[in-house]
């Protein structure tokens, strides 16, 4: 594929698909590529409703095939929260830090042996020609009492990955891509553009 828009401004999400499509596609370009791009209202109940959502108004916006992602973090203890609303946990301007933070707070008085929770990710790529399809995956962990790593983006400090000694922010961002929920709907698609 020649040219791809992928619906994001996080930094973070952009590294690990740009790190992914190299070879792939020739030009990955994201939302700050374009003036004027207005960002998508993530008011869907699922990652997937928001996932399509993203897709369509970048594709309709820049006229190119766009890709868009949805993740989050579901905690068992806090019956799925904060869900599709992971990057507003502490409110509408919260930054990592302060989400982070209200996550330990609400876990305070939750033993290690129920801190359960899985990141998931819905992936949606949109084309003009019509075509829409979506992808997804999820990885398990447990959410740990303090930060530990300095990679990755998000909950990725607190994030214990299940069958790891680690955290996802101490793993490079191919060994994230090998396992995580975002890496696991990326080789979807890439069999999918491998077979169409
Ligand atoms: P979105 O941009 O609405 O999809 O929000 C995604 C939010 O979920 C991010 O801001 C993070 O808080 C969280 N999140 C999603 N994927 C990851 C990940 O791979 N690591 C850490 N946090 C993630």
């Amino acid at each position: 594929m020649t040219s791809l828009v992928v619906a994001t401004r996080n930094r973070g999400k952009l590294k690990e698909i740009q790190a992914f499509l190299e070879g792939l596609v020739a030009n990955v370009y994201c939302s700050s590529d374009f003036e004027n791009f207005t960002d998508t209202v993530e008011d869907g109940a699922t990652f997937e409703l928001n996932a399509l959502k993203k897709a369509r108004e970048a594709m309709r916006f820049t006229g190119l095939p766009a890709l868009a992602d949805d993740s989050g973090l579901v905690v068992d203890a806090l019956d799925g929260r904060p869900g599709v609303y992971s990057a507003r946990f502490a409110g509408d301007a919260a930054d990592d830090v302060a989400n982070n933070l209200r996550l330990l707070e609400e876990l305070e008085s939750v033993p290690a042996s129920s801190r359960q929770c899985s990141f998931v990710c819905s992936m949606a790529f949109v084309t003009p020609e019509g075509c829409e399809q979506t992808f997804s995956g999820k990885i398990e962990g447990r959410i740990l009492g303090e930060e530990r790593g300095n990679g990755g983006f998000g909950y990725d400090p607190l994030f214990l990955v299940d069958g790891f000694d680690r955290t996802m922010a101490e793993l490079s961002t191919e060994e994230k891509n090998q396992i995580s929920h975002r890496g696991q709907a990326l080789r979807q698609f890439r069999e999918y553009l491998e077979t169409h």
